[in-house]
């Protein structure tokens, strides 16, 4: 399952808000087996959420859109959303209903357009908070609120199925252009993909898709790196 995640706020892209969704959604969504190629985060702008959603639902199995998704004059993701699939966004009575049964804010004193999803989509409910989130033809909208986008997410997270991959790390104090001619060689000896980080030291991930392969190729790295 190919994935792209969607982060949208002005904040995200003045760095006032560090973008812990996107590196959350990535990384349980790897945990899945699900490969995330893209992360696209967009201004608080209609035209510009419509666009990008509408380019990667083309491309990919699923998209998931986070942030923007309340009911003040700043949140216009599911307008956004639904301009990408040329509809309305419409009062949905599901998400009206959960606000009446789950929670303390009465339809009377709910926002204009708290309730309001794009036509033909499903609700999805927030157990965090009040911005419903929603789901139309494999784009899920969801909250920015981390809490609610996370208790939101693992209740639609059986949806997000892929081949699981097993990880090993290796550490090595070596500089990283030393190490290239065992690089090449463990991926000829293994089925394995192997990612290269330098920080303090360089840390090699050994992707397999079987643990014992994992395990076999970063022993056989484990030997021949100091
Ligand atoms: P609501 O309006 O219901 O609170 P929302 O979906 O409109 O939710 P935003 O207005 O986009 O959410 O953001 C609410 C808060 O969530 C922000 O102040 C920010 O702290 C946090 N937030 C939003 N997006 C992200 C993100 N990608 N990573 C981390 N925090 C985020
Ligand atoms: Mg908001």
């Amino acid at each position: 399952m190919r994935v792209a995640v969607v982060t949208v706020g002005d904040e995200l892209l003045s760095g006032d808000t560090v973008n812990t969704n996107a590196s959350w959604l990535c990384d349980r969504l790897d945990e899945r087996g699900v490969s995330v190629e893209r992360v696209t985060t967009v201004p608080d702008r209609i035209a510009d959420i419509a666009r990008v959603v509408n380019e990667y639902r083309a491309e990919y199995d699923a998209v998931i859109v986070t942030g923007g998704v309340g009911p003040t004059h700043d949140d216009v993701t599911m307008d956004g959303v639904a301009a990408a699939f040329g509809r309305d966004v419409v009062p949905n009575a599901d998400a009206a209903a959960w606000l009446d049964d789950h929670t303390d804010y009465a339809a009377a004193d709910r926002t204009e357009g708290t309730t309001h999803l794009p036509d033909g989509a499903q609700h999805i409910p927030n157990p965090e908070g009040v911005a419903p989130g929603a789901v139309i033809d494999g784009v899920y909208v969801l909250p920015g609120v981390p809490s609610e986008m996370k208790a939101m997410f693992e209740s639609v997270a059986s949806e997000f199925e892929g081949e699981r991959r097993h990880v090993e790390t290796v550490r090595t104090s070596e500089p990283e252009s030393a190490l290239l001619d065992r690089l090449d060689a463990v991926r000829e000896e293994f089925d394995v993909t192997v990612g290269s980080y330098p920080g303090d030291d360089v840390r090699l991930k050994v992707t397999a898709a079987d643990a014992e392969t994992a395990a076999a190729a970063a022993a056989w790295l484990r030997e021949r790196v100091d």
